[in-house]
Protein backbone atom coordinates (compact mmCIF):
# COMPACT_ATOMS: atom_id res chain seq x y z
CA UNK A 1 0.00 0.00 0.00
CA UNK A 2 1.20 3.22 -0.97
CA UNK A 3 1.06 6.57 1.01
CA UNK A 4 1.62 9.99 -0.15
CA UNK A 5 2.35 12.76 2.10
CA UNK A 6 2.51 16.44 0.60
CA UNK A 7 4.86 18.52 2.93
CA UNK A 8 5.08 22.09 2.66
CA UNK A 9 7.90 24.64 2.95
CA UNK A 10 7.04 27.01 5.31
CA UNK A 11 8.74 30.00 7.31
CA UNK A 12 10.55 28.36 10.83
CA UNK A 13 7.90 28.44 12.99
CA UNK A 14 10.53 30.34 15.54
CA UNK A 15 10.79 33.47 12.94
CA UNK A 16 9.26 36.22 13.74
CA UNK A 17 7.67 37.26 10.59
CA UNK A 18 7.98 40.80 9.09
CA UNK A 19 5.23 42.31 7.44
CA UNK A 20 6.40 43.87 4.34
CA UNK A 21 6.64 47.80 4.35
CA UNK A 22 4.28 48.05 1.22
CA UNK A 23 1.81 45.55 3.06
CA UNK A 24 1.52 43.16 -0.15
CA UNK A 25 2.66 40.29 2.28
CA UNK A 26 5.39 38.81 4.50
CA UNK A 27 8.69 39.19 4.20
CA UNK A 28 10.50 35.67 3.46
CA UNK A 29 13.86 37.14 1.83
CA UNK A 30 16.85 35.56 4.08
CA UNK A 31 14.52 33.94 6.27
CA UNK A 32 14.98 30.43 8.20
CA UNK A 33 12.59 27.87 5.65
CA UNK A 34 11.21 24.73 7.07
CA UNK A 35 8.64 21.52 6.54
CA UNK A 36 5.13 22.74 7.52
CA UNK A 37 5.49 21.00 11.62
CA UNK A 38 2.08 19.10 11.07
CA UNK A 39 3.53 17.40 7.47
CA UNK A 40 6.55 16.40 9.83
CA UNK A 41 3.93 14.26 12.03
CA UNK A 42 2.50 13.30 8.31
CA UNK A 43 5.67 12.02 7.55
CA UNK A 44 5.94 9.91 10.62
CA UNK A 45 2.41 8.61 10.71
CA UNK A 46 2.79 7.34 7.32
CA UNK A 47 6.75 5.92 8.14
CA UNK A 48 5.24 4.11 11.49
CA UNK A 49 2.65 2.31 9.27
CA UNK A 50 5.45 1.31 6.59
CA UNK A 51 7.51 0.08 9.95
CA UNK A 52 5.01 -1.94 11.05
CA UNK A 53 3.98 -3.32 7.61
CA UNK A 54 0.92 -1.66 6.80
CA UNK A 55 2.64 0.23 4.11
CA UNK A 56 4.96 -0.63 1.87
CA UNK A 57 5.57 2.58 0.31
CA UNK A 58 6.05 6.43 1.18
CA UNK A 59 6.08 9.06 -1.19
CA UNK A 60 6.70 12.83 -0.05
CA UNK A 61 5.34 15.53 -2.45
CA UNK A 62 5.71 18.97 -2.05
CA UNK A 63 4.57 22.06 -4.86
CA UNK A 64 6.36 24.88 -4.82
CA UNK A 65 10.30 26.82 -5.47
CA UNK A 66 13.17 24.53 -6.16
CA UNK A 67 14.02 24.93 -2.99
CA UNK A 68 11.09 23.00 -1.92
CA UNK A 69 13.51 19.97 -2.97
CA UNK A 70 15.14 20.82 0.54
CA UNK A 71 11.60 20.10 2.20
CA UNK A 72 11.28 16.64 0.63
CA UNK A 73 15.16 15.56 2.01
CA UNK A 74 14.28 16.18 5.46
CA UNK A 75 11.18 13.87 4.50
CA UNK A 76 13.67 11.28 2.97
CA UNK A 77 15.47 11.96 6.18
CA UNK A 78 12.20 10.89 8.07
CA UNK A 79 12.04 8.15 6.30
CA UNK A 80 9.72 8.84 3.20
CA UNK A 81 11.30 6.25 0.18
CA UNK A 82 11.06 8.92 -2.53
CA UNK A 83 9.76 12.70 -3.60
CA UNK A 84 7.78 14.92 -6.14
CA UNK A 85 8.29 18.15 -6.83
CA UNK A 86 6.08 19.57 -8.88
CA UNK A 87 7.92 22.84 -9.41
CA UNK A 88 6.57 26.64 -10.10
CA UNK A 89 7.57 29.83 -9.26
CA UNK A 90 3.45 30.44 -9.04
CA UNK A 91 2.91 31.45 -5.30
CA UNK A 92 0.47 28.63 -4.80
CA UNK A 93 -2.96 29.21 -3.05
CA UNK A 94 -4.59 25.76 -1.55
CA UNK A 95 -7.30 25.14 -4.66
CA UNK A 96 -4.12 24.77 -6.70
CA UNK A 97 -2.08 22.63 -4.32
CA UNK A 98 -5.12 20.55 -3.63
CA UNK A 99 -5.68 20.12 -8.03
CA UNK A 100 -1.84 19.44 -8.10
CA UNK A 101 -2.00 16.87 -5.58
CA UNK A 102 -5.50 15.14 -7.25
CA UNK A 103 -3.29 14.90 -10.43
CA UNK A 104 -0.04 13.30 -8.67
CA UNK A 105 -2.52 10.50 -6.68
CA UNK A 106 -4.26 10.36 -10.49
CA UNK A 107 -0.81 9.20 -11.60
CA UNK A 108 0.75 7.39 -8.53
CA UNK A 109 -2.54 5.87 -6.94
CA UNK A 110 -2.04 5.77 -3.11
CA UNK A 111 -4.52 4.19 -1.04
CA UNK A 112 -3.92 7.06 1.48
CA UNK A 113 -3.07 10.69 1.35
CA UNK A 114 -1.84 11.86 4.78
CA UNK A 115 -1.51 15.52 4.81
CA UNK A 116 -1.00 18.42 7.70
CA UNK A 117 -4.28 20.06 8.85
CA UNK A 118 -3.15 23.12 8.15
CA UNK A 119 -0.43 25.64 6.89
CA UNK A 120 1.38 27.40 9.69
CA UNK A 121 1.87 29.67 6.74
CA UNK A 122 -1.50 30.85 5.65
CA UNK A 123 -3.46 28.59 7.95
CA UNK A 124 -5.85 27.96 5.47
CA UNK A 125 -6.76 24.51 6.64
CA UNK A 126 -8.34 23.70 3.13
CA UNK A 127 -6.24 21.72 1.15
CA UNK A 128 -6.60 18.09 2.63
CA UNK A 129 -10.04 18.59 2.42
CA UNK A 130 -10.22 20.24 -1.11
CA UNK A 131 -8.03 17.35 -2.25
CA UNK A 132 -10.44 14.78 -0.59
CA UNK A 133 -13.58 16.33 -2.57
CA UNK A 134 -11.56 16.58 -6.01
CA UNK A 135 -10.81 12.55 -5.97
CA UNK A 136 -14.11 11.55 -4.48
CA UNK A 137 -12.88 9.79 -1.38
CA UNK A 138 -13.83 10.11 2.19
CA UNK A 139 -12.00 12.65 4.47
CA UNK A 140 -11.13 12.38 8.28
CA UNK A 141 -9.32 15.74 9.69
CA UNK A 142 -7.38 16.73 12.74
CA UNK A 143 -6.36 12.74 13.51
CA UNK A 144 -5.09 12.45 16.67
CA UNK A 145 -5.06 8.76 16.26
CA UNK A 146 -4.36 6.57 13.03
CA UNK A 147 -4.80 2.91 12.34
CA UNK A 148 -5.53 0.87 9.38
CA UNK A 149 -6.88 -2.74 8.98
CA UNK A 150 -9.26 -4.81 6.36
CA UNK A 151 -9.43 -1.61 3.72
CA UNK A 152 -9.82 1.05 6.25
CA UNK A 153 -8.95 3.66 8.15
CA UNK A 154 -9.74 4.24 11.28
CA UNK A 155 -9.27 7.69 13.07
CA UNK A 156 -9.60 9.90 16.24
CA UNK A 157 -10.34 13.22 16.36
CA UNK A 158 -10.42 15.69 19.12
CA UNK A 159 -13.25 17.55 18.62
CA UNK A 160 -15.50 19.62 21.30
CA UNK A 161 -16.68 17.56 24.24
CA UNK A 162 -14.71 14.30 23.24
CA UNK A 163 -13.01 12.14 21.13
CA UNK A 164 -14.66 11.40 17.78
CA UNK A 165 -14.33 7.73 16.13
CA UNK A 166 -14.22 7.89 12.18
CA UNK A 167 -13.81 4.62 9.75
CA UNK A 168 -13.21 5.56 6.21
CA UNK A 169 -12.80 3.33 3.19
CA UNK A 170 -9.16 3.78 1.58
CA UNK A 171 -8.48 5.22 -0.55
CA UNK A 172 -9.03 8.83 1.80
CA UNK A 173 -7.33 11.56 3.05
CA UNK A 174 -6.10 12.05 6.47
CA UNK A 175 -5.03 15.31 7.98
CA UNK A 176 -2.94 15.34 10.98
CA UNK A 177 -3.62 17.35 14.50
CA UNK A 178 -0.64 17.99 16.63
CA UNK A 179 -1.25 15.11 18.92
CA UNK A 180 -1.29 12.04 16.56
CA UNK A 181 2.93 11.42 17.08
CA UNK A 182 6.35 13.08 18.11
CA UNK A 183 8.31 13.06 15.06
CA UNK A 184 11.43 11.73 15.41
CA UNK A 185 14.97 13.58 14.52
CA UNK A 186 16.51 12.50 11.83
CA UNK A 187 19.88 11.31 12.22
CA UNK A 188 23.11 12.19 10.43
CA UNK A 189 23.12 8.89 8.16
CA UNK A 190 19.60 8.85 7.41
CA UNK A 191 20.08 12.85 6.59
CA UNK A 192 23.08 11.20 3.81
CA UNK A 193 20.92 8.47 3.19
CA UNK A 194 18.03 10.39 1.86
CA UNK A 195 20.22 12.41 -1.07
CA UNK A 196 20.29 9.57 -2.64
CA UNK A 197 16.79 9.06 -2.56
CA UNK A 198 14.99 9.27 -6.04
CA UNK A 199 13.62 12.72 -6.44
CA UNK A 200 11.59 13.50 -9.83
CA UNK A 201 10.72 16.69 -10.80
CA UNK A 202 7.33 17.93 -12.60
CA UNK A 203 5.80 21.23 -13.37
CA UNK A 204 1.96 21.98 -12.81
CA UNK A 205 1.66 22.22 -17.02
CA UNK A 206 3.41 18.58 -17.41
CA UNK A 207 0.40 17.67 -14.78
CA UNK A 208 -2.82 19.57 -17.15
CA UNK A 209 -3.02 22.07 -14.09
CA UNK A 210 -3.94 25.70 -14.11
CA UNK A 211 -2.08 27.08 -11.02
CA UNK A 212 -3.15 30.73 -11.43
CA UNK A 213 -3.77 32.65 -8.49
CA UNK A 214 -8.29 33.25 -7.53
CA UNK A 215 -7.99 35.12 -4.51
CA UNK A 216 -6.03 38.57 -4.42
CA UNK A 217 -4.73 39.57 -0.87
CA UNK A 218 -6.12 43.11 -0.55
CA UNK A 219 -3.75 44.04 2.62
CA UNK A 220 -1.70 42.81 5.32
CA UNK A 221 -0.74 44.37 8.35
CA UNK A 222 0.58 43.74 12.01
CA UNK A 223 -1.90 43.11 14.49
CA UNK A 224 -2.10 46.46 16.75
CA UNK A 225 0.05 46.94 19.69
CA UNK A 226 -1.48 46.15 22.81
CA UNK A 227 -1.50 48.90 25.14
CA UNK A 228 -0.07 48.67 28.83
CA UNK A 229 -2.56 47.41 31.14
CA UNK A 230 -3.91 48.85 34.54
CA UNK A 231 -4.18 47.51 38.30
CA UNK A 232 -7.10 47.94 39.64
CA UNK A 233 -7.81 48.18 43.70
CA UNK A 234 -10.45 46.38 44.25
CA UNK A 235 -13.20 43.70 42.78
CA UNK A 236 -15.25 46.76 42.80
CA UNK A 237 -13.37 49.08 40.96
CA UNK A 238 -12.77 45.76 38.11
CA UNK A 239 -16.57 45.71 38.01
CA UNK A 240 -17.00 49.25 37.44
CA UNK A 241 -14.62 49.04 34.37
CA UNK A 242 -15.74 45.90 32.93
CA UNK A 243 -19.38 47.64 32.94
CA UNK A 244 -18.74 51.11 32.15
CA UNK A 245 -15.10 51.41 30.23
CA UNK A 246 -14.76 47.34 28.53
CA UNK A 247 -18.80 47.43 28.41
CA UNK A 248 -18.17 43.79 28.35
CA UNK A 249 -20.65 43.31 31.30
P1 LIG B 1 -3.40 24.55 4.09
O1 LIG B 1 -4.71 24.11 3.52
O2 LIG B 1 -2.67 25.56 3.23
O3 LIG B 1 -3.51 25.02 5.53
O4 LIG B 1 -2.41 23.27 4.10
C1 LIG B 1 -2.81 22.02 4.63
C2 LIG B 1 -1.84 20.93 4.21
O5 LIG B 1 -1.83 20.81 2.80
C3 LIG B 1 -0.39 21.14 4.61
O6 LIG B 1 -0.14 20.76 5.95
C4 LIG B 1 0.32 20.23 3.60
O7 LIG B 1 0.23 18.88 4.00
C5 LIG B 1 -0.53 20.41 2.35
N1 LIG B 1 0.03 21.49 1.49
C6 LIG B 1 -0.38 22.79 1.41
N2 LIG B 1 0.38 23.47 0.54
C7 LIG B 1 1.28 22.58 0.03
C8 LIG B 1 2.34 22.65 -0.92
N3 LIG B 1 2.64 23.80 -1.54
N4 LIG B 1 3.04 21.52 -1.18
C9 LIG B 1 2.74 20.36 -0.57
N5 LIG B 1 1.77 20.23 0.34
C10 LIG B 1 1.04 21.31 0.64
Amino acid sequence: MKILVPVKRVVDYNVKVRVKADGSGVDVANVKMNMNPFDEIAVEAAVRLKETGMATEVVAVSCGVAACAETLRAAMAIGADRGILVETEVELQPLAVAKLLKAVADKEAPQLVILGKQAIDDDANQTGQMLAALAGWPQATFASELTLSDGRAQVTREIDGGLERLSVTLPAVVTTDLRLNEPRYATLPNIMKAKKKPLDTVTPAALGVDVAPRLTTLKVAEPPKRSAGVRVADVAQLVDKLKNEAKVL
